[in-house]
């Protein structure tokens, strides 16, 4: 079935549905600001690197994207089901969201950066937060090198409810 938005009005739809400022991500900045952490949110990198991360680390060379589970397809997550109506658009919809968040992670990669993807889910209940506090300086502090990847898909395992 064909979208009922242009592809102009569908970027933009998509634009300010993938909007700064959601409280996932104000909850992650304020655990990292507890933290010590120095990040920025609306600086020159987070509008130009690709993916436009929504905090860069400078000091520790990674940048972080805050991940809604319904838009990125989080798999086995109890917030991400497809629509039952138009259920293939939105599946090649998901699906292009995910490729593109892929090649984004690698095009990062090659060019020195360390990417940490948080998944909302893992953001949104006090449990799961503090199960995330205890592990992000792990997930931050490394040094690049030393950095398993397996590890920057946090929070697969970062929703200790809804299991
Ligand atoms: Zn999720």
């Amino acid at each position: 079935m064909a979208d009922v938005f242009t592809p102009e009005k569908r970027s933009e739809v998509m634009s300010r549905i993938r909007g700064r400022d959601t409280k996932p991500e104000l909850a992650l900045r304020s655990m990292l600001h507890r933290l010590g952490y120095r990040f920025t949110v609306n600086g020159p990198r987070n509008r130009s690197l690709p993916g436009r991360p929504d905090l860069v680390l400078p000091k520790y060379q990674t940048v972080v994207f805050v991940h809604g589970c319904f838009w990125h397809g989080h798999a086995h997550c109890k917030n991400f089901r497809l629509p039952a109506s138009r259920t293939e658009w939105w599946k090649a919809k998901i699906e292009g969201n995910q490729q593109r968040d892929r090649r984004n992670e690698a095009t990062l990669r090659s060019i020195g950066w360390h990417v940490v993807t948080i998944w909302e889910c893992a953001l949104n209940s006090a449990a799961a937060r503090d199960w995330l506090t205890a592990r992000l300086p792990a997930l931050l502090g490394r040094p690049l090198e030393s950095f398993p990847d397996e590890l920057s898909r946090v929070a697969e395992d970062a929703t200790p409810y809804g299991k």
